[in-house]
């Protein structure tokens, strides 16, 4: 496949910024490469009025705008998802991932007592590829599941995407109830006669014993970038290039900004990127997770509280300039897990993160395969076996992606959880992924 996935590295600015003064009005930040057209977009002539009203913007407050902005963002009206968008993601690649997934899921539920109703939970859904996958897994094991009341909830902003979602996933003779007006904007029926509903926000969905599911969700969250320069901490905001009409560049705030609160006391890197919208979202699972159980699945490319500079766009499966046509392409960075980590501790247990090739491994990625190649034909076979490669070579996805999980306390620790009424016997068998999967 000659696709790039967006966990590919691009430092597209790292050594440039080292040298940008700590002045609005300073020498550019190159973001890196020229751009190779000046194309100006609707949402670039938005920023250049915002900026002119109302001065330089955060990354954070860029990257919003230019993926989830209502009218223009690029995530709203468009599939950029796939071979012929902008980039593809692991259930796009091979079925097999989302089908351990939905395994993961339903070990979970085993695990702490088969609970008598859970809601999956999606945030960021894409093409409901991944839902669609799980859920099929849902059916397979139906005699496991049967006298479980199931319900899905999906988070999503994209009004182009929650329609094909809906495409993928309901079926079509029973309509879907929309209300754009409403924090649950549209309802349905699953292909396999499951609920179906969408929001906005996580906020939105109600509580209750559920499974959160993130995949490549995290890393599309805004982040706030730091440079560290001899004054201290310095904020690094996106201006317009005093030299180039319609050009956007980095500069320097010339004084400290409120969200320096977020770099940590002993921090040793020299630039930081720091997300606190993920932040909030952590604590909104953690607390939930804490009061009624379940667990949260969170896999995405990331470190552990060590990179640096990892902003970047991606545009047709290629890095593009992240200040260059915005709109037209993706922008994100990589998830930093200590601060997912830490945003959790207290209120529940944190997995991970572990390499995406370990968590495949000991879900039982090669028996599935095995299965799944004694039954096909030639042209499936590459295909299967081009998607393991892809989900599993370390120099592919193997290593970049990580997976991370958040649970009860008590899971870890044996106890049964109090609000579940259902438990049979106080279990601590491992958790799947994280260790071998232990089949019951
Ligand atoms: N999970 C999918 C898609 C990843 S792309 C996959 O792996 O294939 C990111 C997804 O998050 C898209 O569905 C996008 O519309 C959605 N998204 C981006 N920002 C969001 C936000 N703030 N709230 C909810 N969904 C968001």
């Amino acid at each position: 496949m000659s696709v790039l996935v967006r966990g590919g590295s691009g430092r597209l600015c790292a050594a440039a910024r080292r040298v940008i003064p700590c002045l609005w009005s300073g020498k550019c930040l190159s973001s890196g490469r020229e751009p190779a057209e000046n194309q100006v977009t609707p949402m670039l002539r938005h920023l250049v009025y915002k900026i002119k009203a109302t001065g330089p913007i955060t990354v954070a407050e860029y990257m919003k705008e230019v993926l989830t902005n209502p009218a223009k963002g690029y995530y709203v009206h468009r599939d950029m998802l796939g071979e012929k968008g902008d980039f593809i993601t692991s259930p796009e690649i091979s079925q097999i991932f989302g089908e351990l997934l939905g395994i993961w899921f339903i070990s979970e539920w085993m695990a702490t007592g088969k609970n008598a109703a859970f809601q999956l939970v999606e945030l960021g859904p894409g093409k409901g590829t991944l839902a669609g996958d799980i859920l099929r897994v849902f059916s397979q094991l139906g005699s496991v599941l049967k006298n479980c009341d199931i319900s899905i909830h999906m988070v999503e902003v994209s009004e182009k995407l929650s329609e094909i979602q809906a495409l993928t996933l309901t079926e079509e003779k029973i309509p879907l109830e929309r209300n754009a007006g409403s924090s649950v904007y549209m309802k349905g029926v699953t292909k396999s006669g499951i609920p179906i509903s969408w929001y906005r926000d996580l906020h939105d969905v109600p509580k209750g014993y559920s499974f959160y599911l993130a995949h490549e969700f995290f890393d599309v969250l805004p982040v706030h970038k730091f440079q560290k320069t001899p004054q201290g901490w310095r904020e690094v905001f996106i201006d317009i290039d005093p030299q180039v009409s319609d050009k956007l560049r980095f500069v320097l705030a010339p004084c400290v900004t409120p969200a320096e609160v977020f770099i940590q006391r002993d921090e040793i890197r020299d630039h930081v990127e720091v997300c606190p919208e993920a932040g909030v979202i952590i604590q909104e699972l953690s607390q939930r997770i804490a009061l009624t159980g379940g667990a949260a699945l969170i896999a995405d490319y990331g470190h552990d509280g060590t990179k640096t500079d990892t902003f970047r766009g991606f545009c047709g499966h290629k890095l593009h300039d992240v200040l260059t046509a915005p709109g037209t392409a993706d922008l994100t960075a990589d998830v930093d897990f200590s601060y997912l980590r830490r945003m959790a501790e207290g209120q529940v247990a944190s997995l991970g993160p572990i390499k995406q090739q370990t968590f495949l491994k000991n879900m039982g990625i090669d028996v599935r395969l095995k299965v799944l190649l004694d039954k096909s034909d030639e042209p499936a076979r590459q295909q299967l076996l081009q998607g393991y490669d892809m989900l599993m070579n370390p120099k592919k996805m193997g290593e970049r992606f990580n997976f991370f999980a958040l649970l009860p306390h008590q899971r870890l620790h044996g106890r049964s959880h109090p609000m579940n009424t259902c438990q049979s016997k106080p279990s601590v068998s491992p958790v799947a992924g994280f260790g071998e999967l232990a089949w019951r």
